[in-house]
């Protein structure tokens, strides 16, 4: 390519360069796209989806077990993690074939090598070429930490390697409380792997809503986790084939895998922006503005990388809304506040909006719950005494809901559609009008009448 010939180049083949690119080309741009290891990026490649084949996988064993009660009987059955492996790994380059082909049929060119920036307008390609660019899109994302350093770190993994186990580990322990620890724990306890979750606070998945916390804690350990709460990891060495993992108690837990998932970090080293002058935050993150430019006008950034809030559907939005912006006339504003996610971990949590705790902080006494916690229908005749949560947070005086939680059979489905009731600014009113589907577990969210009497009321201020 000679130079000064692309609009955009877009560093970083993931989901917010990859929608960025397509629409930027929509708009008549000329782009062009580099990505070093996999088109597709980390959720594609090694997070969400092949994360999600797995959190299926590793849920048939419920179903074996309930299907019992519903006069089914099942012998022999047995899992096979090479079949799992072989056809997650299929479905996956299908994904990223797709995304080649979308940018292709979009007219982005692509470059299967490493870029980094060499000055405001040009970017230096792994071959030595230089491209030069009126816009520079950063969406490099970010990769999982092996924070604190610990002696005999090396021979852990993180979510990165965790795709690429040949066999099924018989005894993981997993270190980390936060999304990604609390999935992969859930997916290889499912799949029968003895599972230690140890993680240094007092309870999983520090900032969700209290109840949650509780209601996951309960149902981890119901189903066999070894959930170590209030420890680290200080060593891990080899013995034999195994490996001994020392905790801050001087536990020594023997195990076949070690996993650390304790954060991610932006991947801005060695990528060329002190020759622009553009200085990262403490974590390494790019600082932007509310239109993802960063200090050099010319050069813009989205998704991971600029450690907002580090989702798929937001790397996608922040994409899409920079092309707009730029390339469409359109200027577009993302939304960071109000985002529904889920976490994958059996049971399933959904979540929108405040938790009860933030709430009280920010509105004090004017805030109203209603909650329930109940065992499913299937558990009539299953047996199962794990319960489903569904907890709505009102504020008093305006009767607007404030946030939505739910731990539970396909609580990320039902939080969608809470989601956009919030989004379109609900009241409890609104959701009480609302007529139930029944007979369904989210139906208590349009049901809840009586407000939830705080017992021992959370502190405030
Ligand atoms: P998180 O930031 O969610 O969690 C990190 C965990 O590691 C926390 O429990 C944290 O503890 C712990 N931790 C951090 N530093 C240390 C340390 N030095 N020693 C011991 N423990 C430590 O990161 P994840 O890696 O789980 O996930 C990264 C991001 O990926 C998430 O924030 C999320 O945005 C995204 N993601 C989303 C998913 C989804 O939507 N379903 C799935 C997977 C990832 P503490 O709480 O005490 O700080």
């Amino acid at each position: 390519m000679t130079a000064g010939d692309v609009d955009l180049f877009v560093i970083g083949g993931g989901s917010g360069g990859v929608r960025a690119a397509r629409i930027a080309a929509g708009y008549g741009a000329k782009v062009a796209v580099a990505e070093e290891y996999r088109l597709g990026g980390t959720c594609v490649i090694r997070g969400c989806v092949p994360k999600k084949l797995m959190v299926y996988a590793s849920r048939f064993r419920d179903e074996f077990e309930d299907a019992a009660g519903f006069g089914w009987t099942f012998e022999g059955a047995r899992f096979d993690w090479p079949v799992l492996k072989a056809n997650r790994d299929r479905e996956i380059a299908r994904l990223e074939r797709v995304y080649r082909s979308l940018l292709d049929g979009s007219g982005v060119q692509i470059f299967d090598e490493r870029a980094v920036i060499e000055d405001a307008n040009s970017v230096r390609l792994a071959s030595g070429e230089v491209v030069r660019a009126g816009r520079i899109l950063v969406a490099v994302g970010a990769h999982p930490t092996l924070e604190p350093p610990v002696e005999g770190g090396e021979l852990a993994i993180t979510s990165n390697e965790v795709f690429d186990l040949e066999t099924l580990p018989e005894r993981i322990l997993v270190v980390g409380g936060g999304y990604i620890a609390v999935e992969f724990a859930g997916v290889f306890a499912g799949l029968g792997s003895r599972t230690t979750l140890l993680h240094r606070g007092d309870k999983l998945l520090r900032g969700f809503d209290e109840d949650v916390r509780d209601a996951l804690g309960v149902a981890y350990a119901a189903r066999g986790l070894d959930v170590a709460l209030g420890l680290t990891l200080h060593r891990i060495e080899r013995r034999g084939g195994a490996l001994a993992a020392t905790l801050s108690d001087g536990r020594v837990l023997e195990v076949d895998k070690v996993l650390v998932a304790t954060g991610r970090r932006p991947n801005t080293r060695t990528l060329g922006l002190d020759r622009v002058g553009i200085a990262t935050d403490p974590v390494g993150a790019i600082p932007v503005d509310d239109h993802s430019r960063t200090s050099v006008p010319s050069i813009y950034a989205v998704g991971d990388v600029t450690n907002r809030a580090n989702l798929t559907p937001i790397a996608i939005r922040e994409g899409h809304a920079f092309a707009d912006t730029v390339f469409g006339g359109k200027p577009t504003l993302v939304e960071h506040h109000l985002i529904a996610t889920a976490v994958f971990s059996t049971p399933e949590i959904g979540t929108v909006g405040l938790s009860e705790e933030e709430a009280r902080r920010r509105h004090g006494e004017d805030v109203v719950i209603f909650k329930a916690s109940f065992r499913p229908m299937k558990a009539t005749l299953s047996g199962r005494e794990e319960r489903t949560l569904m907890k709505i947070v009102v504020q008093g005086t305006s009767d607007r809901v404030l946030g939505v939680h739910v731990v539970g059979h396909d609580a990320g489905e039902i939080i969608q559609l809470a989601g956009v009731a919030l989004t379109m600014g609900a009241t409890k009113a609104d959701f009480d009008r609302t007529v139930a589907v029944h007979p369904t577990s989210s139906e208590e969210l349009v049901t809840l009448r009586t407000p939830f009497v705080v017992k021992h009321p959370v502190a405030v201020g």
